[in-house]
């Protein structure tokens, strides 16, 4: 069965040599290290510490020492990321485990894409990986990314033959 964080991966594989990554949602901290481990410098937000702590714990086994870890909400990322960007994860929804409570949301997520996606580079990915749990924030965010003009290419990918699976959401910026 395809695991759709994986497939996420392979999709921000795509952008060869990338030079600044951000994931908008670090958790426990799985993505940061996929992240860490093919660009050169990683920038990782979330709002709880618990996060914070698991992400920091995860890198720290891994050696991983080109990841900035920032408590803060990813709507605010462009006061400590200056530079343009390659590649944004956002694995929406609550920590694994954690409370539930926590959690995306629909506002702030699309007020954090729109800076996203005026800082992303040529040839740059944003990837989000979306839950049915919250159908609301599902259907802002499709909405917001299906109405992109065209200098992006907009795909949903998702597994249609089994109930209420997550689906990823690819923002390609295909010219500047
Ligand atoms: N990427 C993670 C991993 O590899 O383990 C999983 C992320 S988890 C599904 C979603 C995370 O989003 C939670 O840890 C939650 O605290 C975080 N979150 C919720 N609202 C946020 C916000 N405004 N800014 C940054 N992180 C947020």
């Amino acid at each position: 069965m395809i695991n759709i964080v994986d497939l996420s991966h392979e999709i921000l594989k795509e952008f060869k040599n990338p030079n600044i990554a951000v994931d908008m949602t670090c958790g426990n901290g799985f993505d940061t290290l996929f992240l860490s481990n093919i660009a050169n410098e990683v920038y990782a937000f979330d709002i709880q510490d618990l996060a914070i702590e698991n992400t920091s714990e995860l890198l720290k086994n891994h050696h991983a020492n080109n990841v900035n870890i920032i408590k803060g909400s990813h709507d605010l990322f462009d006061k400590y990321v200056k530079e343009n960007i390659d590649l944004a994860i956002y694995n929406l929804g609550y920590l694994p485990k954690g409370n539930k409570a926590i959690r995306t949301e629909a506002n702030i997520v699309i007020s954090s894409l729109k800076k996203a996606i005026n800082k992303l580079n040529e040839n740059g990915i944003i990837v989000l990986v979306i839950y049915l749990h919250d159908m609301l924030e599902s259907n802002q965010i499709s909405d917001f990314a299906s109405r992109l003009d065209s200098k992006f290419d907009v795909m949903r990918i998702q597994v249609l033959n089994k109930k209420d699976s997550p689906y990823i959401i690819k923002i390609n910026k295909i010219k500047e």
